[in-house]
Formats: C-alpha cells, sequence, structure tokens
C-alpha cells in the first residue's frame, strides 16, 4: 500500500491496490466496480478483462453506511472479519471463501469471488430453491461450533482466542437493536402503522421482557463458541449444488444458539411471506436441524477433548440447551427483523398492505411463542408442528 494512513478506496485506487500485491498478471487491463448492498462497508469486485478472472476487495468505513458518518464504527471489524474468515475456512472449508489478503490499517479483506453464486435471500425471494442449503448450514455450523467450543478446541487455546476475538462495539449493536430497542419504544424502531397496537402489546408484555432479557444476558456472558454473529440469509452465498458464508465482521465469543437461531429465523421468514412454500421451508429447517445435530455429535464422540463427554447425557443436554437458546433468539430475530432498525425483504417485499401485515402479525407472533416457550420444546419437529401463521 501506498499511502501511509486509511483512506476508503475508490474504483481506481481498488486497482492500484490490486495491481500492488500483484494478484494480476502485470499485462493484465483491470475493471473495476463497487457493488456493495450491505449495511455497513465497502465491496470492490476487480476484473481482468483478458482472462476474467477477479477478485473481491471489502473495506470497512469508519462509520456505518446505512447510516452515515453520524454513526461511527471501529475499522477494527474488518480484522475480525478477515480472521475469523481464516479461521473458519480451516473449519469448514467447503463453505467459507478464500482470503488472499488482508490489512488492518486499511481495513481491507481480498478474497474469492463469489459472483458465481447469488445471495440466498434474493434467490429465495425470487423463487429460486436451493435443495443443499439447509444440509450444508447445519454441516457449517456443527464445524465451526463444535470446533471453537471447550469440547473441541483446546480450552487454553480457546481462551487466547476469546481475547482475539473481543468485538465490543459490534456486539453493542446487536445488544441494541436485537434484544433491546425492539421491545421498548426506541426511535430506531419502523414498522407500519397498522401494527402499532400489536406492537404496543409487546413492549407491555412483562413475561416478554423478562425472557428476552434473560436471552440478552446469554447473549452478554455465555462465551461458548465462535460465532459468525450476523447468520442471517444475506451473509450466504448459494446455489444449487455450493453455500459459502461471508460477512463474520460480528464474530466473538458467544451462545451457539444464536447463529443456529438465526438460521431458523431467516428460513422462516421464506415460510412466513411465501405460504406455498411452507412445507418445504419447513422441512429445510428440520434438516438443518438434524444435519447439524449429526454431524455435531459425531465430532462430540470423536473429536473432543473434554474428559466429561464421555459421561452418558452429556452430550444431550448440550443440544437440548443449544435447541431452547435458539428458540429463543429466533424469536428475537423475529422480531427485530419486523419491527426493528433493519428489516428483512422478504417481509418489506409483499406488495399488498393487507398482505403485508398479516405476514409481519405472524412473525411478530411467533416470534414472541418462542421467546416465551423456548424451554417447552423437546425436538425441532415439535416447533415446527405447532406453527400458526
Ligand atoms: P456488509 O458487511 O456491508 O453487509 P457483505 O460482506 O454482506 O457486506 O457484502 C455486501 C455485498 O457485496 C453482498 O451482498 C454481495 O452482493 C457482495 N459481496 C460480498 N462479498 C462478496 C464476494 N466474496 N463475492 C462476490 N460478491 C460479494
Ligand atoms: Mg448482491
Ligand atoms: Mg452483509
Ligand atoms: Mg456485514
Amino acid at each position: 500500500l501506498q499511502q501511509k494512513k486509511y483512506e476508503p478506496l475508490t474504483e481506481s485506487s481498488a486497482i492500484a491496490l490490486a495491481v500492488r500485491l500483484r494478484i494480476f498478471p502485470t499485462t493484465s487491463v483491470l475493471t473495476c466496480k463497487e457493488i456493495g448492498d450491505g449495511n455497513l462497508n465497502l465491496v470492490f469486485r476487480v476484473i481482468d478483462n483478458q482472462t476474467s478472472k477477479s477478485i473481491i476487495i471489502k473495506q470497512a468505513l469508519p462509520y456505518a453506511k446505512v447510516v452515515g458518518e453520524s454513526w461511527p464504527l471501529t475499522l477494527k471489524r474488518a480484522t475480525i472479519e478477515a480472521e475469523a474468515l481464516k479461521f473458519f475456512k480451516t473449519l469448514a472449508p467447503d463453505y467459507v471463501p478464500t482470503v488472499f489478503y488482508s490489512d488492518q490499517e486499511f481495513a481491507i479483506t481480498v478474497m474469492e469471488d463469489l459472483s458465481h453464486l447469488t445471495i440466498a435471500r434474493t434467490g429465495l425471494i425470487q423463487g429460486q430453491r436451493y435443495p443443499l442449503l439447509a444440509e450444508h448450514l447445519g454441516e457449517y455450523l456443527a464445524n465451526t461450533l463444535f470446533y471453537t467450543s471447550d469440547f473441541g478446541l483446546d480450552q487454553q487455546k480457546k481462551k487466547e482466542l476469546v481475547a482475539k476475538f473481543i468485538n465490543p462495539e459490534l456486539c453493542k449493536i446487536t445488544e441494541d437493536l436485537v434484544f433491546t430497542d425492539p421491545f421498548f419504544n426506541s426511535p430506531t424502531n419502523e414498522f407500519e402503522t397498522e401494527l402499532e397496537n400489536d406492537v404496543k402489546g409487546l413492549w407491555s408484555d412483562q413475561q416478554l421482557r423478562l425472557q428476552t432479557a434473560l436471552l440478552k444476558k446469554s447473549f452478554l456472558t455465555e462465551a461458548e463458541v465462535l460465532l459468525h454473529g450476523d447468520l442471517h440469509t444475506g451473509s450466504v452465498f448459494a446455489s444449487e449444488t455450493e453455500t459459502k458464508v461471508i460477512d463474520p465482521e460480528f464474530a466473538y465469543f458467544g451462545p451457539a444458539g444464536f447463529d443456529l437461531g438465526q438460521v431458523i429465523a431467516n428460513l422462516l421468514f421464506q415460510a412466513i411471506a411465501f405460504e406455498e412454500k411452507r412445507d418445504i421451508i419447513l422441512n429445510d429447517i428440520e434438516t438443518f436441524w438434524r444435519v447439524f445435530v449429526e454431524h455435531f455429535s459425531t465430532l462430540w464422540n470423536t473429536q473432543n477433548v473434554e474428559p466429561y463427554s464421555i459421561t452418558e447425557g452429556y452430550l444431550s443436554i448440550i443440544i437440548d440447551k443449544y435447541l431452547k437458546d435458539a428458540i429463543g433468539f429466533a424469536g428475537c430475530e423475529l422480531i427485530r427483523r419486523t419491527i426493528g432498525l433493519a428489516h428483512v425483504a422478504d417481509l418489506d417485499g409483499i406488495e399488498d398492505l393487507n398482505n403485508r401485515i398479516h405476514a409481519k402479525r405472524s412473525a411478530l407472533k411467533i416470534g414472541r411463542h418462542f421467546i416465551l416457550s423456548r424451554n417447552d420444546y423437546k425436538s425441532i419437529t415439535d416447533l415446527l408442528r405447532n406453527l400458526e401463521f
């Protein structure tokens, strides 16, 4: 890098960077386009016109792109993201893009271009079916959650990693936007006036407050595993055969159920928004959980570093805890994506107002039910059988 200090890249300085890093042959003619559609960062795609080879350069801005300079945000998140991608790549190589280069000062990550795939949320909304998505995400999470837990990772090494992935500013965003603001009359909330009574009902529900407080406490205090931390369907690239998980800038050591619950909730938005797909999506959620449990159990039985792991009953207590936590966290995600700051296109894209309000009421009702009743469920099938849309 020529400049000494951080500067946001432009399409031309991104090309200059690719040249300096010698990513392409010196004779290449490169073009670049900023393609970021996320809330926080810049994403550049640099292409060699002769060979059609391409790379992605992602750069953090010192503020959140969605809000602007009035919401400053640490550049350190780019380092967290690059380090998490590299680590997850070693644990679940099929499901994570390759990082070619990263630089802390400039807050950049140079990585594999996945443009041959589609962001899962976008594809799903367009009616695309990804027959392996659920299975792949189950396997991805079995690997990343097991191998970063005190069951799959040297327990002293884990303590070092907990310190390395300390991510207070990004965790604060989750603490506010997922666990707090939607449950209070906060100015960050956003919802149709038609939902006002439903929302006031949530705000005055003391049982819901208490159970959400407990879920937030778990997020604040339980360093079980290295989470992705933002595992919605907009963080997943998919095709009929491939699945890649991107964007782990929220990574930190937290409760395993958080990633599991975000996957469940974001698949559920599809079932809520598209009645005709409901059975297929519910089946996918069941498959996701079954594959996760199968792989996690195999890893538990063959790779465990914890002497107590062979104790009769221990594994099933852990899986049961993950399930109950996942249901609760899924409930928080359902509610916050419906009335909080960052919505999902699955619901917002429903054009007919009555249908959209009905779908959003379903999301709120199911979310509330998940948070309140999470401890009553013994299996994922139990949970999905009893849903009321
Ligand atoms: P943010 O943190 O701002 O949400 P993301 O990592 O989610 O950024 O990326 C935003 C968008 O940029 C993605 O939705 C996708 O369209 C594009 N993008 C990100 N990474 C890649 C990649 N490796 N290959 C191709 N496109 C990518
Ligand atoms: Mg896109
Ligand atoms: Mg993103
Ligand atoms: Mg992001």
